[in-house]
């Protein structure tokens, strides 16, 4: 960690350097002496010391310097560290300058000029301040820093992907006064946010998450142009290709858009996955497999989406945002799905702190005799329902349509409708969540407009459709209907492979209707939407690459 500082500004370059020097001989082992020969310079100093997280104990001006006087040098010096000790150094004839200056920047000391000999003029002057700074020092701040706003999505995103990439961070919102400190030495305003700060002080005004990674020390550029296998997605499934195909001896490596763990990085505690009777947070297994991938040679790429793929040869080639490209001898697809969101204000923040999108069965049990709200008319949705009957105290299923006989299945809303506690609200949206810690009220309204009413609501399941991105793949690689990726005897029609298909043999369980290209987990059609099974279909995928490999070609 970097010493405090003590600053120095005098715009006589010779009397600048003898207090610096003087400083430097008594406290130099503590403290990094700066000096400057104008307020101008001292200030850009000072910026770039708050924005690399550093202490500043003292400030010593000289009262008579053009363009910015000892005064107004300190007064700005004060908005970005108010904790350091204020040192005006006058002449004689500055006297009533300096006593005015108590009033104006709550001087500390005002030391006459001559100093000499330090030993008796400047060095008890300076031991009390730094007593007095060491009694209330400023904090160093060596992490990231972001400054934004509290419910802001960019804001929350910065945050967000920081988090899911662990990458350790301080968060400073526009209202504190450290956030407001940051944005003066940044020389930006409260428009400008999310700032981010990184621990070297420099600054990001609303990042991308591709600069975002490459500058917090992610990796986002592949080390090679060519690889046994490539890995797209660093969900449960592509975490587990990474690792068995990085132990068993390919050259892997794994591309992941936006932070690895997928959908179970966002889960508090998954509680079924083999081995962890206690549970385990998304983040601690994404971490652990992370860590696993890496030691086992696997490179791991982050902010890196991939938007294309194609076939050369026996070359598999992937395009990426940017343009540019990676090959490999074989692929395989891990892109998961993306549970489609609700845009009401307040959802996002409280994501995983009592909203949560998809099955979250594992969060039944906490319900009991509780109010449960659900959004979605389809299958799932009523199957949600009927499951939290069984522990919740009353189940609300919030839906836009007016009756659920249009999108679900006659069975269900019977077993609904057998279910006293079970309460259909029918043309109902949710337009706002609100809550501190975790999610206290909910606004639903008509979905014809009109007065909004506020619930009391802990715990909120959207189940509005799981889709998988997989539109880059089209006219490459077959897909259903809905965009799953169909594999193995899927592909057949009859006993027909799938049109183009040239190989002397049919596609390998987990292959694609492209050779050699496989995919694994909640992105393959018909796949069960589990961690244990993406994890395994990620492993096997790599058994079926090494058989392709050696065989299958
Ligand atoms: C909140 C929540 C809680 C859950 N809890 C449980 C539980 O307790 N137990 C359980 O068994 N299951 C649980 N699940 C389901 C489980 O997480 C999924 O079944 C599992 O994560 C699927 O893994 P996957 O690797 O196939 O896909 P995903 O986890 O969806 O990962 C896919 C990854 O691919 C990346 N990606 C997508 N497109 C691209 C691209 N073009 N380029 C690069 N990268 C791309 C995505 O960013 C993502 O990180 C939960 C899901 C959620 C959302």
């Amino acid at each position: 960690m970097a010493k405090p500082a003590i600053l120095t500004v005098d715009d006589d370059p010779a009397v600048s350097r003898a207090v610096a020097r003087d400083l430097r001989r008594q406290y130099g082992e503590e403290y990094r002496v700066i000096r400057a020969d104008s307020g101008a310079e001292a200030l850009d100093s000072l910026k770039e010391l708050k924005l690399r997280g550093e202490q500043v104990a003292v400030l010593l001006a000289d009262y008579r310097m053009p363009g910015m006087n000892g005064l107004q040098f300190l007064e700005q010096a004060m908005d970005l560290f108010p904790r350091a000790r204020r040192v005006l150094l006058t002449a004689y004839a500055d006297t009533d300058a300096a006593i005015q200056a108590i009033n104006i920047v709550d001087l500390d000391h005002y030391l006459l000029k001559p100093w000499h000999p330090p030993e008796e003029k400047l060095y008890p002057v300076m031991d009390a301040m730094i007593e007095a700074w060491k009694a209330a020092p400023d904090r160093p701040v060596t992490d990231v820093k972001i400054v934004g706003h509290r419910w802001s999505a960019p804001s929350f995103r910065v945050r967000d992907f920081l988090a899911r990439n662990m990458v350790s961070y301080r968060w400073f919102t526009t209202d504190d006064a450290e956030g407001q400190r940051l944005l003066t030495a940044a020389g930006l305003t409260g428009a400008d946010v999310p700032l981010v700060v990184t621990a070297e002080g420099k600054t990001l005004v609303a990042p991308t998450e591709a600069e975002l990674a490459v500058q917090v020390g992610l990796t986002t550029t592949p080390a090679a142009d060519f690889y046994d296998l490539v890995v797209v997605g660093g969900g449960p499934a592509g975490l587990g290709a990474a690792v068995y195909g990085a132990s068993e001896g390919l050259r892997t490596v794994l591309l992941e858009e936006r932070a690895t763990g997928g959908q179970a990085g966002q889960s508090s505690r998954i509680e079924n996955y083999l081995g962890f009777p206690d549970g385990v947070s998304g983040a601690q297994l994404t971490d652990r497999a992370r860590r696993q991938a890496i030691k086992f040679g696997a490179e791991l790429l982050t902010a890196c989406r991939v938007t294309r793929l194609a076939v050369q040869g026996s070359a598999r080639v992937l395009h990426f945002e940017d343009g540019t490209t990676i090959a490999a001898h074989s692929v395989i697809l891990a892109t998961g799905v993306s549970y489609r969101r609700l845009g009401a204000p307040g959802l996002a923040e409280l994501h995983g702190r009592g909203v949560y999108y998809g099955s979250a069965a594992t969060e039944a049990p906490s319900c009991r005799d509780q109010d449960v709200y659900i959004v979605g008319g389809a299958n799932s949705a009523g199957q949600a329902a009927m499951f939290f009957s069984r522990y919740a105290r009353r189940v609300h299923l919030v839906i836009r349509g007016r009756s659920l006989d249009a999108s679900m299945s006659r069975y269900l809303i019977e077993q609904i409708a057998a279910v006293e506690h079970i309460e259909v609200h029918p043309c109902t949206e949710v337009v706002a969540a609100h809550g501190d810690e975790h999610l206290e009220r909910l606004e639903l309204r008509h979905v014809d407009g009109g007065q909004s009413r506020t619930v009391d609501a802990s715990w909120l399941f959207i189940f509005i459709g799981a889709e998988p991105r997989t539109d880059w793949l089209d006219g490459v690689v077959q897909r259903d209907a809905r965009g799953f990726v169909l594999t193995g005897p899927d592909l057949l029609t009859g006993d027909e492979p799938p049109p183009g298909w040239l190989l002397g043999r049919d596609p390998y369980h987990l292959e694609s209707s492209v050779p050699g290209v496989f995919a694994a987990g909640d992105v393959r059609a018909d796949s069960v939407k589990r961690v244990a099974s993406a994890v395994g279909e990620g492993a096997m995928a790599v058994s079926l690459v090494h058989r392709y490999l050696v065989e299958g070609q």
